[in-house]
């Protein structure tokens, strides 16, 4: 069997220092459990664009098909603000999430009880929260058509059309059943069926994919309600499935109950590739934080607890997956903190390299 595959993409910004704190976490993988992987590197955002003149060369985007897993730091800068839209370094993460089209977006939100605190809800409402948001990721309102600014009578219009297939629906519902029934079966499938057809279609879509996954406890949710009931108390849901829009802003809700951008990891799948895993790119969920770029200050852990999460769902390691995330959490206990991740004065923040070497020390300690 050859080795996974991992194409690494650090970006600008923030994005290879915390890239180089995941390159020792691999290097500890072969060193300390025997795990390799085939690992090559190259350019996306604004450095590809220095060198290339465009944010993605297709070199790069060929080898991100062929690979098991893309892991990717963040694009974009303030140097790249007023490049034509057609080569801004964000139309390489686009193209990249198009042409492998990775429909369903995974984003979790899970406290780490070093963290309680640091939600701006009560800690007895986030302490162990644990959830998974699927989101669509490929069609939906921002991809339907008719879209556009339109002239009608004297004065303009602007249109944009919520439009699902069922086999979009489908597609994205297997897979929140499939992660469902790897975590704690149970799936809360949000839409708004009562004034949208989309959400009528929807709805009937995913109950009958349902009937495949008789194990997975299946209910269903107004969107609007849904976000009151994750403020309200979110650990009642599990997984829960949405479309593209709802799903934009429930993940982002639900990823902020927890505290710091600098915690929150994503994943992007699509369908399976010949080998049975699926094309797979992950990410944090934060940008190239140009305010801090190159100081040594950016928080690692969401582009590690990313590469936690290509353990688990590229590479079936799921053993080695709560390793890293439990290696992450003994560290936050033990109070090391980036800057991110304090609110109070007097207390020394760690480096961006101190965070990482954390982690590897308890890695150490796991074995
Ligand atoms: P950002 O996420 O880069 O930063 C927002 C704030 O969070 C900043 O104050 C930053 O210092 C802080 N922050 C972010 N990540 C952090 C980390 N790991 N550790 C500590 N602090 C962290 O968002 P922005 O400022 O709106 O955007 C900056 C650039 O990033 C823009 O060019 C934007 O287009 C791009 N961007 C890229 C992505 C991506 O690559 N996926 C996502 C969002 C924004």
């Amino acid at each position: 069997m050859p080795n996974p595959s991992l194409l690494i993409l650090p970006g600008d910004g923030i994005g290879p220092e915390v890239m180089a704190e995941v390159r020792k976490i691999i290097d500890w993988f072969e060193a300390k459990r025997g795990i390799a992987f085939d690992v090559s590197e190259d350019l996306v955002g604004g450095c590809a664009y220095d060198k290339h003149g465009t944010p993605l060369h297709d070199d790069t985007m060929a080898r991100a098909q062929e690979v098991d897993a893309v892991l990717l730091g963040a694009v974009g800068g303030p140097k790249y603000d007023n490049l034509d839209f057609s080569v801004k370094p964000e139309r390489g993460l686009l193209r990249l999430r198009k042409e492998m089209d990775l429909f369903s977006n995974l984003r979790p939100a899970q406290c780490f009880d070093a963290l309680a605190d640091f939600s701006s809800l009560k800690k007895d409402v986030v302490a162990g929260l644990d959830i998974m948001i699927v989101r669509e990721l490929t069609s939906g309102v921002y991809f339907g058509e008719p879209r556009g600014i339109f002239e009608e009578g004297n004065e303009r219009v602007g249109i944009n059309t919520q439009r699902y297939t069922e086999s979009e629906i489908d597609r994205v519902a297997r897979s929140a059943f499939d992660l469902a029934m790897k975590r704690g079966k149970k799936l809360c499938s949000m839409e708004k069926a009562n004034v949208m057809e989309s959400g009528i279609l929807w709805r009937e879509v995913v109950t009958e994919v349902g009937k495949d996954y008789p194990e997975v406890e299946l209910s269903h949710m107004y969107a609007d309600a849904g976000a009151m009931q994750l403020t309200r108390w979110p650990k009642q849901f599990d997984v829960i499935v949405t479309d593209n829009l709802f799903g934009d802003l429930l993940s982002d809700l639900a990823a902020m109950l927890t505290g710091s951008l600098g915690m929150l990891p994503s994943a992007s799948l699509g369908a399976p590739m010949n080998n049975g895993r699926p094309k797979a790119l992950y990410e944090p969920v934060h940008g190239s934080a140009p305010d801090i770029a190159g100081q040594g200050k950016a928080n690692p852990c969401a582009c590690i607890l990313s590469f936690a999460m290509a353990l688990r769902y590229s590479f079936d390691m799921g053993d080695e997956a709560d390793r890293l995330e439990k290696a992450v959490n003994d560290v936050l206990a033990s109070g090391v903190r980036t800057a991110d991740l304090l609110n109070e004065d007097g207390i020394t923040p760690a480096s961006t390299t101190e965070m990482g070497d954390a982690v590897i020390k308890a890695l150490d300690a796991s074995l």
